[in-house]
């Protein structure tokens, strides 16, 4: 059999390494770029962007029934699923065909394989038992995979990932959601809006654990409201399928029954499928250990989810970009983690920044924190239904900057914008308190957190 040969070897073309293998290619380096599903990987396919067409259109039914309380008299309004599924299908994922994602990448001039790749070493990968050699270097893209947790027979009923939602034509008519993060919520809410009875179950204490409590419980507050089930503290010992539902039980004897189970309990990381084994990773690793560019080894490079620093499409192709500069050996910043931005697009949304406030005390910063909850700002007052939120801002008070913030509110995820450069930046106190926030805006309230940091 040929062995080709190539400088750089691409496996897994998630956002990040569509991104490394085009713009590399584009600089005349000679790249293999590898994937055994579809370029571009789970964000423009089965996350991101089908999720947010969801909330979308969810959002857009909550508006229409606020209308009564606003603006006068609708129509009845009948949710349908129909266009959701369309938009996705046809504007989303191309009926999840890449042709166009695979186009693009070899008009760059990359050399395209679908298959499963694999490090053999650092100068060698093998795709579906053919064998490339890399001058340069490998860049692992690979991404995660849905973690099913260890629950008693839940291999035994069809669990629904990220994958068989995004991909349904019709919705089931109940749904039990495993899992309150990012994900579990904003599909939960978003079904909910279509008319599904969504019940959340989370083993930890609240929603949302890695953001501040006060954005937690006002979401909680917010499902209430919608009529969403939410069981915190709720661990699954039992799942069985029942005439044609899929009942969870708990330590406690109780139960929660859909006819739908959707697991969004987290992500999982395989170094060893990859490979990465073969060059000291720790197959057993749940992120896979980088430098500050993005190195694993001297010439094998990770971006995206496996390397830990977010799952989020925005990291990914920040990694990205060091990537290329450092195999093109370009001068430039190396990654700094402290203001990587979130997002949860429930409604309302969910933005933050770098520390929360137990995060900054756990680092032993000297911590100050401002909170104002939206409905008494003016914007929030004027907003009314659905402009339930609040702006926490914490602050290094040695340093007089803000190491966090939270923005939660209507486009809670634009406001994060301003407050991403004070983190980013490291802007001092006295300048933000300094600046002219227009009125009457949602962003305003930074503001007035600011001021409760004394
Ligand atoms: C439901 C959902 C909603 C999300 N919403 C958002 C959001 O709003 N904003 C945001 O920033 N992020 C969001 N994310 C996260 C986002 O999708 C990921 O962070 C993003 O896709 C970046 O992932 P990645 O670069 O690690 O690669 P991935 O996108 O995971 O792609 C990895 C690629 O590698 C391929 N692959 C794996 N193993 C191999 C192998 N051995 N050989 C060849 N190919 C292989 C896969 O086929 C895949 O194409 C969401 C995720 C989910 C599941």
């Amino acid at each position: 059999m040929d062995t080709q040969s190539y400088d750089i070897a691409v496996i897994g073309l998630g956002p990040g390494g569509e991104m490394v293998a085009g713009r590399l290619a584009r600089e005349g380096v000679s790249v293999l770029a590898v994937d055994h599903r579809l370029v571009g990987g789970e964000c423009p396919y089965w996350g991101c962007i089908p999720s947010k067409m969801m909330v979308r259109a969810a959002g857009a039914l909550a508006e229409a029934r606020y209308v009564p309380r606003l603006a006068g008299r609708t129509g009845d309004i009948v949710p349908d699923w129909g266009p959701v599924a369309d938009r996705i299908r046809d504007e989303a994922t191309d009926d999840w065909d890449d042709t166009a994602a695979v186009d693009r990448l070899v008009k760059s001039g990359a050399a395209f394989v679908r298959g499963t790749g694999r490090i053999r070493g650092p100068h060698e990968i093998e795709v579906d038992e053919q064998i490339y050699r890399v001058g340069r270097g490998i860049v692992v893209n690979t991404g995660t995979t849905p973690l099913i947790p260890p629950i008693e027979g839940i291999a035994d009923v069809d669990a629904w990932t990220n994958h068989d939602l995004v991909e349904a034509r019709e919705l089931p008519a109940s749904m039990v959601i495993l899992g309150g993060g990012t994900i579990g919520c904003e599909f939960g809410q978003a079904l909910a809006r279509f008319g599904v009875t969504v019940a959340i179950v989370e083993a930890g204490p609240r929603l949302l654990a890695h953001e501040e409590p006060e954005a937690s419980d006002r979401l909680r507050d917010v499902f209430d409201a919608e009529g969403i089930e939410v069981r915190l503290g709720a661990a699954a010992t039992k799942v069985t399928e029942r005439d044609g539902h899929v009942e969870l039980s708990f330590e406690d004897g109780t139960t929660v029954t859909g006819e739908r189970l959707l697991v969004a309990v987290g992500r999982r990381v395989d170094p060893s499928a990859v490979g990465l084994d073969r060059v000291g990773v720790d197959p057993t690793a749940q992120r896979v250990p980088v430098d500050d560019r993005c190195r694993v080894t001297d010439q094998v490079w990770a971006v995206g989810d496996i390397t830990g620093k977010g799952a989020f499409t925005h990291v990914s192709m920040y990694q990205a970009a060091i990537v290329v500069r450092d195999v093109l050996e370009q001068d430039g910043p190396a990654a700094d983690y402290r203001a990587v931005p979130r997002v949860t697009f429930t409604d309302p949304e969910i933005g933050a920044v770098g520390l929360t406030e137990a995060q900054a005390r756990e680092q032993g910063i000297e911590v100050r924190t401002g909170t104002v909850p939206i409905a008494e700002t003016s914007r929030g007052f004027v907003h009314g239904p659905g402009g339930e939120g609040v702006l926490k801002v914490v602050s290094d008070a040695d340093r007089s900057v803000l190491v966090g913030a939270t923005a939660m509110g209507p486009a809670g995820g634009e406001v994060l914008g301003a407050l991403s450069v004070a983190v980013h930046a490291e802007v001092p106190l006295e300048v933000l308190r300094s600046m002219i926030f227009a009125y009457p805006t949602f962003h305003r309230g930074i503001e007035t957190a600011l001021g409760g940091l004394d």
